[in-house]
């Protein structure tokens, strides 16, 4: 089922004004970047990217995908308090891949030196495709689930109203009162509240951990907001900033400039690129300390690739999550083929396999942010070369999802205007809070849908390929 415009997208000079009408809406409602050419400041901005129209988004898959968030919340929760999981899950990463291999050494630290934190707050986001098999059918099938960062729950509220304001003046009056609210900040900054209230000081602050250059600040500000609305005082800091003022005192309280953090809410720190060896002295400290991190660094891990290949494994979700064979079910039906290359038979197969038919997998590194994934002969390149060396094991191999492309257009500053074929990848956002051994809030907080034009692989909004859309269920 596609949307009643994706046959016959407007054409010109329809096209022009509707993005022109677009463009304005998408910046009176806070649609906001900062520019590639002034990413330091705010005196120059421009919108995010967005689409023109809303794509189509089937509604049962929607509601799967809704529905199996929680189940999500559970599972990444358990694998962070799984030592042995964890261990033996990444322990051919690790001997290869160095930037896991540095944040797994600040998780043995920390647990060798004792737990001081005893609230956990995770804020994650699952990614899902809608993989169109041989009759047609789309399925869920998840991409991956970002357990660090997650961004774009500021951004995505404000989209819904633009695309009102367009399908509105394209005569589709009715379409456009279908579309649905989203404020996944208001429930992300629900979660950040909880945990604040829970480590309990009163005069303590929560800190952003922010990029040395913040071109998505207004993202993080959405979010900011809902917390200075509860009268939670934020600050914004780097790891330079730790690095220089952070310290903990015999209870391993964490204070910056003399303030007391109670939340440490990381929107940085998941790619090599930011970190040099003061950064990494910077989040031992804050992994060290009391405050609650979001992510703390084993959530961290059990967002990886590899994670996410070993859950795949037969009995794997049972032994995680035992007891709830309806939250495994929900689970396993969104997952796509998804095959280690660790050195050894099962290994060697997938590798010969996939370089044979290249076209059918992605071949994925341990990293994330977008850009990093290898396809079709790039991919067949890559695994030859590596197929007999220990290379290999620093990635995973997964079943390329084929979504159904409808047309679109893609606003993008300073960009022509011109009809692509596209595709769209939905995100469902999840919150929980835990004291100690119980959990006291799990919940979904809303959604983001992005499209790209077909002809690129991979990439994210940040890494300028996606856009931002807002989902039309049919
Ligand atoms: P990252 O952590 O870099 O975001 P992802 O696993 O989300 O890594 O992959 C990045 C992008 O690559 C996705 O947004 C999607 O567009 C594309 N992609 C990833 N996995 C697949 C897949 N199995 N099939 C098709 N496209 C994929
Ligand atoms: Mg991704």
């Amino acid at each position: 089922m596609a949307a009643p415009w994706a046959a016959a997208p407007p054409e010109e000079p329809l096209a022009r004004e509707a993005a022109l009408l677009a463009v304005d809406a998408a910046l009176l409602a806070g649609v906001l970047m900062r520019t590639q050419e002034e990413p330091g400041a705010s005196q120059v901005v421009s919108y995010a990217p967005f689409t023109l129209l809303p794509s189509a988004v089937p509604s049962a898959l929607f509601e799967q995908a809704y529905a199996v968030q929680q189940d999500f919340n559970l599972l990444v929760d358990a694998i962070s308090q799984n030592k042995e999981f964890l261990e033996r899950t990444l322990a051919s990463t690790i001997k290869v891949d160095d930037f896991t291999a540095r944040l797994f050494r600040i998780y043995t630290q920390v647990l060798e030196e004792g737990l001081a934190q005893s609230v956990f707050l995770g804020i994650n986001r699952s990614d899902y495709m809608f993989d169109c098999g041989a009759d047609g059918t789309p399925a869920l099938k998840q991409i991956e689930i970002n357990t660090i960062a997650a961004s774009f729950g500021g951004l995505t509220s404000r989209t819904p109203a633009v695309h009102r304001q367009v399908l509105k003046m394209l005569g589709r009056t009715e379409e456009a009162s279908r579309l649905l609210p989203n404020n996944p900040a208001q429930g992300l900054a629900l979660g950040i509240a909880k945990a604040w209230e829970l480590y309990g000081s009163q005069s303590a602050v929560v800190m952003f951990l922010v990029e040395e250059v913040q071109r998505n600040i207004f993202d993080q500000r959405c979010v900011e907001n809902e917390l200075w609305n509860r009268n939670i005082r934020v600050i914004r800091k780097r790891f330079r900033d730790v690095f220089e003022k952070g310290s903990l005192d015999d209870a391993r309280r964490l204070y910056i400039d003399g303030q007391e953090v109670a939340v440490v809410y990381y929107r940085e720190g998941y790619v090599p690129q930011n970190y040099d060896p003061q950064n990494w002295e910077a989040r031992l400290l804050l992994e060290r300390s009391r405050a609650v991190k979001c992510p703390d660094i084993a959530t961290q891990l059990a967002g990886t690739k590899k994670v996410q290949q070993e859950l795949t494994r037969p009995g794997t979700l049972e032994k995680l999550l035992p007891g709830q064979a309806a939250s495994v079910a929900r689970i396993r039906a969104t997952f796509a083929g998804l095959y280690s290359l660790d050195l050894g038979e099962e290994g060697d197969k997938m590798a010969a396999k996939a370089i044979a038919d290249p076209d059918c997998f992605v071949l994925k590194p341990q990293r994330e942010g977008g850009g990093n994934n290898l396809y079709g002969e790039e991919l067949r390149h890559v695994l030859e070369k590596i197929k007999d060396s220990p290379e290999r094991t620093s990635y995973i191999l997964m079943d390329k999802i084929k979504p159904r492309p409808s047309k679109n257009y893609l606003l993008r500053p300073h960009t022509p205007l011109k009809v692509s074929e596209c595709i769209s990848e939905l995100g469902i956002f999840g919150v929980y809070v835990r004291q100690g051994k119980e959990l006291v809030l799990n919940e979904s907080a809303g959604h983001l849908l992005r499209t790209k034009a077909i002809e690129h692989a991979d990439g994210g909004v940040a890494a300028g390929v996606a856009v931002l859309d807002t989902p039309y269920l049919v």
